[in-house]
């Protein structure tokens, strides 16, 4: 025997052959890449490679794979826009699901509005607007897919993705298509039951209301104009990196316990909206979590409140 053949093959990995070559019998050589730069799909611009980085192009692609990487337990995370997330600077070891272009078909069908979860929230919103449909406006401005939106119960302006999502179309880890309404979604403050359940979201339905197209689009720029004075949208970031604390705001307590431009490498706290921590220049995804954790440290020392991330970390740091 030789020395090589006294070391077990690691079935395990997402790596092997194997697993491999199962998957290219499942998915089209075109739509896989191996050892994928995260930085180049999340808003954060920061973060190591994904072993294997899979844009499926058909729900019956989807469907396979899921069940597929269910039944071998195989790592996988499901990528929209990447506007919520932070990837470590050593990658991922496992699969990336990237449901985006692909899946972005939008149908308007009198005052519903039927997105697939790759759809952008800017594009949706764009669609009910020309249609004179209200009830979107305060989403024109996030800049997520449909489906993270409904993981997140995306908000802002005091209205959330709960108040206008009729139903939402999803695969199980069986592979098999599950429609659920909203009142099944177990929606609260940024979350749904989507990530606990491992469901993947294909398609959302949106139910607006009949309104006049000119106020619906004056809104809409308002709510930019809005952003784009209080959120430092020139630099890389996820949006308000905490949610928010019972009874308190993350911005005011991070900028009352002195931390404004508190900066660690190429991370930094926003001195336009604490809430936000922001990518200054070449960060480390290890700069961003620093930073996120000293944040925590302080906020909790001075005031007692413990800040909870509202983004979602994944990957090796
Ligand atoms: C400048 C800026 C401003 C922002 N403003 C707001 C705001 O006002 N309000 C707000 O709520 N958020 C805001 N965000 C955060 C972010 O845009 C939202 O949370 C958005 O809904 C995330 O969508 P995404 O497609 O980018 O999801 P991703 O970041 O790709 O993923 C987020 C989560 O959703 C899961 N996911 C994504 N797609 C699917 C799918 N199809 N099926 C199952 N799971 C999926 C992922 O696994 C992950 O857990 C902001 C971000 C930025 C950068």
């Amino acid at each position: 025997m030789t020395a090589e053949s006294t070391v077990a093959p690691d079935w395990y990995s997402v790596m092997s052959e194997f697993f491999l070559e199962y998957v290219r019998e499942l998915i089209p050589e075109s739509d896989i890449k191996l050892y994928e730069p995260m930085s180049a799909h999340i808003t954060f611009r920061v973060g190591g490679v994904a072993d294997i980085f899979i844009t499926p192009s058909s729900k019956k692609e989807l469907c396979t794979l899921i069940k597929y990487l269910n039944l071998v337990e195989r790592d996988y995370f499901v990528l929209g826009q990447g506007s919520n997330l932070l990837v470590g600077d050593h990658g991922y070891r496992g699969v990336i699901v990237h449901i985006g272009k692909k899946f972005s078909d939008i149908r308007v069908e009198e005052n519903r509005i039927r997105a697939g979860a790759g759809a952008l929230l800017s594009k949706i919103a764009a669609e009910a607007a020309e249609h004179s449909l209200t009830g979107f406006e305060f989403a024109a401005g996030i800049p997520g897919t449909a489906g993270g939106a409904i993981v997140m119960n995306a908000g802002a302006y005091g209205r959330e993705m709960s108040d206008i999502v009729e139903s939402v179309e999803t695969v199980t880890t069986d592979g098999e298509y599950l429609v659920l309404k909203a009142s099944e979604l177990g929606f609260g403050y940024r979350k749904s039951i989507i990530r606990d359940e491992k469901l993947l979201v294909t398609e959302v339905t949106f139910r607006l209301e009949e309104g006049d197209k000119a106020s619906i689009r004056k809104r809409m720029e308002e709510l930019q104009n809005k952003r784009m004075e209080k959120q430092p949208l020139k630099f890389p970031s996820a949006g308000s990196t905490f949610k928010r604390p019972d009874g308190y705001f993350a911005g005011k307590l991070i900028m009352d316990a002195g931390l404004s431009g508190y900066r660690i490498g190429g991370a930094a706290v926003s001195e336009k909206h604490c809430g936000f921590i922001i990518n200054i220049g070449n960060a480390s995804a290890a700069d961003i979590l620093d930073v996120i954790g000293d944040v925590q440290d302080k906020v909790l020392e001075r005031f007692n409140v413990a800040l909870e991330p509202e983004i979602c970390i994944i990957g090796d740091f």
